[in-house]
């Protein structure tokens, strides 16, 4: 086995490990082994992460910033993290086993959204208020929170940084990042570029570890003032009850079991392509993976057969390799997770198309197939089972009506799909899917302009779009007494 690769945790400024010496490995999923060796943060390290955070939004140079420095800071992560996508993508496909092809273009257009909250910076006003007092003037200011703790999963994290960190600076505040126990090593060498950049000590931190103890003291720490979540429902449930600790506000992007519905005047070739980018880019390890797919029956046949016959050709295999189309899954738990649903959606009626196994040829890593099941019933557990894997579920539709209500049968709401050639119709169903997210003949765009988050389990809160960096700050109502007489007295009303 080759040499680990060592990495250290950023605190007010300087590399550290932890205060204990404690580490965890990290496993690279294409073979299985351990690649990297993480410091395993202690409760005082978290402390000191907060309260480095704390004392840089409270005094020193970024207190005094103003907010177009600031946007000049972000421009200049940005670049850096643009010019550096390679090595970042690498890191990145190592760690989780997500293609190289995929997190180098993912890093390089993750500037984008720096250079969006960069222009923003400066643009965040208050109000002047039409008040119903005489000889009085009211306005309001927006004041940035304070400490945010931005807290994450190993899946796209130099995204998920970029939607936290990005609005939560422009708007002045201090960050503690905790990476993701599966995945931490492209986010502590993104903090490389954070020195770089020329963000002042402390502005933001980097703290690796476990649920217990890293995220519990960093999300109940009297000294945060927000948290930022993005994970599962369960780990969700801890943060908020941890968050009555501190009264920390909350936001919370988390899974999914998004439907794409497909109608019979759909173009099949597409509505095929956005199938498969929907559940099997990334390996299906995506909070918005089109993991259940509703065919009308005049359809169903041929598009399950055209779909079956392009994910037999899918290449699976090393993810850094430019000819492979789908890498390994991250952990051994999603794997794990993938057979067991898929064995009891067998039991429970369900025909298997193609997949359902690890490839022969690759029984190193945490590889799938990329898998296609039939269900003849939407009540069978794997049509609302988050697997985070390439495990397509199809169901049949006649009616318009039975396809809306099967779509919002679930107790997730992040996103969905609409392929039909009726732009009425496309209208007409969106309108009632209850989900954050609706794709037309299209499916996985995202852009730092538009609002990205869910209803129901799936989370609340929005993330990107402009309107983020106001959720970053709360107004400040101003109240200026503009006569010349002194202050009447108080126990007199008028
Ligand atoms: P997870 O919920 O297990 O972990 C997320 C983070 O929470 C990790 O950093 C983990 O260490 C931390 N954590 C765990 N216990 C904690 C506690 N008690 N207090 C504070 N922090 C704690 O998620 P995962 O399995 O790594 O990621 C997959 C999940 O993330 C899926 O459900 C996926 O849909 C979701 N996700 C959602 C989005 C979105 O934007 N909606 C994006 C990506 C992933």
């Amino acid at each position: 086995m080759s040499e680990l690769t060592n990495y250290q945790m950023l605190v007010d400024g300087d590399w550290v490990d932890a205060g204990d010496g404690a580490t965890f490995e990290s496993i690279n999923p294409t073979t299985g082994e351990a690649w990297a060796r993480i410091p395993a943060a202690t409760e005082q390290d978290v402390d000191r992460a907060v309260r480095a955070a704390h004392r840089a939004f409270s005094e020193g140079p970024w207190a005094n910033m103003l907010p177009s420095q600031r946007g000049k800071l972000l421009r200049n992560l940005g670049d850096l993290l643009a010019d550096k996508s390679e090595d970042l993508g690498r890191t990145e496909c190592v760690d989780t086993g997500k293609m190289f092809k995929e997190t180098r273009w993912q890093a390089k257009y993750i500037a984008e959204f720096f250079h969006f909250y960069a222009g923003l910076a400066d643009k965040v006003t208050g109000d002047t208020l039409p008040i119903d007092k005489p000889d009085m003037m009211a306005m309001t200011t927006r004041e940035p929170l304070g400490v945010i703790a931005a807290v994450v999963p190993w899946n796209s994290q130099l995204f998920l940084v970029a939607v936290k960190i990005g609005p939560a600076l422009a708007a002045g505040n201090t960050v503690v990042l905790k990476a993701s126990e599966h995945a931490s090593a492209a986010m502590l060498e993104f903090g490389r570029l954070i020195e770089e950049a020329g963000f002042p000590p402390g502005v933001v931190n980097i703290v690796c570890g476990f649920g217990e103890p890293c995220g519990r003291t960093l999300t109940t720490h009297p000294l945060v003032a927000r948290i930022s979540f993005t994970g599962g429902p369960e780990t969700a449930r801890h943060i908020v009850r941890n968050s009555a600790e501190n009264f920390a506000e909350v936001s919370l992007e988390l899974g999914g079991k998004s439907p794409v519905v497909v109608f019979e005047d759909a173009n099949l070739e597409s509505a095929v392509n956005g199938s498969m980018a929907s559940i099997f880019g990334a390996s299906g390890q995506s909070c918005v993976a089109g993991s259940r797919i509703y065919l009308h029956e005049k359809i169903h046949d041929k598009f399950l057969a055209d779909l079956t016959s392009r994910a037999q050709k899918i290449v699976i295999g090393d993810p850094l390799a430019e000819e492979t189309q789908m890498g390994p899954l991250c952990t051994l738990g999603q794997l794990n997770a993938c057979e067991t649903q898929v064995a009891k959606a067998i039991e429970q009626g369900g025909t298997v198309h193609h997949g359902g196994r690890q490839p022969a040829h690759l029984n190193a890593g945490w590889f799938y197939e990329p898998t296609i099941v039939e269900c003849p019933d939407q009540k069978m557990e794997i049509v609302d089972s988050e697997m985070f894997g390439p495990v397509l579920s199809v169901l049949r539709f006649k009616e318009e009506d039975e396809v809306i209500a099967k779509a919002n049968d679930t107790k997730y709401g992040l996103a969905s799909g609409i392929f039909t050639a009726d732009i009425g119709r496309a209208l007409r169903v969106q309108k009632q899917i209850r989900a954050g997210i609706v794709w037309i003949n299209t499916y996985r765009v995202v852009s730092p302009i538009a609002e990205f988050g869910g209803f129901k389990d799936s989370g609340y809160g929005r993330e990107s779009g402009a309107q983020a960096i106001y959720d970053y700050t709360r107004p400040k109502t101003i109240w200026i007494n503009t006569s010349p007489e002194p202050m009447g007295n108080p126990f007199v009303m008028r």
